[in-house]
């Protein structure tokens, strides 16, 4: 049976603690609710990985707030690669028209999904669209993307939990760390 102590095993630099993510979190909760104040704040999250920074942010945001949620993929399977196809698998579940909107992404790394998603939450009329990411990679910006909010700036490696995973893996983590490369070379 895989347990989280064999998951750690894999992970050859802890990036971010989880102390780091949950103030860091905490600040970007502070922020949006103090540029938001008083108006319809909705965020979106973009599953499956931004689960846990979307559950996290939104209890440290103190206005009222409707969330919804999308599914997109960009990624085939087990592979690091974007392959730049973004492919939508769950679509919003109400409109989103008028509505003061805010993106709650994991990572952005070439910037195709978001750029993606931008231009499709923005054709439905939303009154404001804004971009928070828990991460970014911005060595490998392939479009340019608006970024409103940034937990951390990070160097181009592959990262794991928080959310992130690899293979449908290390999800479950609470830090966010850099896989050990024979990791990539197992495939069992
Ligand atoms: P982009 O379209 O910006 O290249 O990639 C966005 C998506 O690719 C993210 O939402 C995430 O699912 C995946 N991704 C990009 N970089 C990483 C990474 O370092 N680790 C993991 N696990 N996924 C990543």
């Amino acid at each position: 049976m895989t347990t989280t102590d064999d998951m750690q095993a894999d992970i050859g630099e802890i990036l971010l603690t989880e102390g780091q993510i949950q103030a860091r979190v905490a600040e970007l909760g502070a922020q949006v609710s103090a540029d938001y104040a008083g108006r319809k704040l909705t965020l979106v999250s973009v599953l499956k990985g931004s689960l846990p920074f979307m559950a996290d942010l939104m209890r440290s945001i103190t206005l009222p707030l409707r969330i919804d949620l999308m599914e997109v993929s960009s990624y085939g399977g087990a592979t690091t690669e974007s392959s730049g196809l973004v492919r939508i698998l769950k679509d919003l579940s109400s409109s989103i028209e008028g509505e003061d909107v805010l993106i709650c992404e994991d990572i952005i790394d070439t910037g195709l999904t978001l750029n993606y998603l931008v231009r499709y939450l923005g054709g439905k009329k939303p009154h404001s669209l804004r971009i928070c990411t828990l991460l970014d990679k911005p060595a490998r910006r392939l479009v340019e993307i608006p970024v409103d909010y940034t937990g951390f700036t990070i160097p181009d490696q592959f990262v794991v939990g928080y959310g992130l995973d690899y293979g449908e893996h290390y999800r479950n983590l609470r830090f966010v760390g850099v896989l050990k490369p024979e990791v990539y070379a197992d495939p069992g």
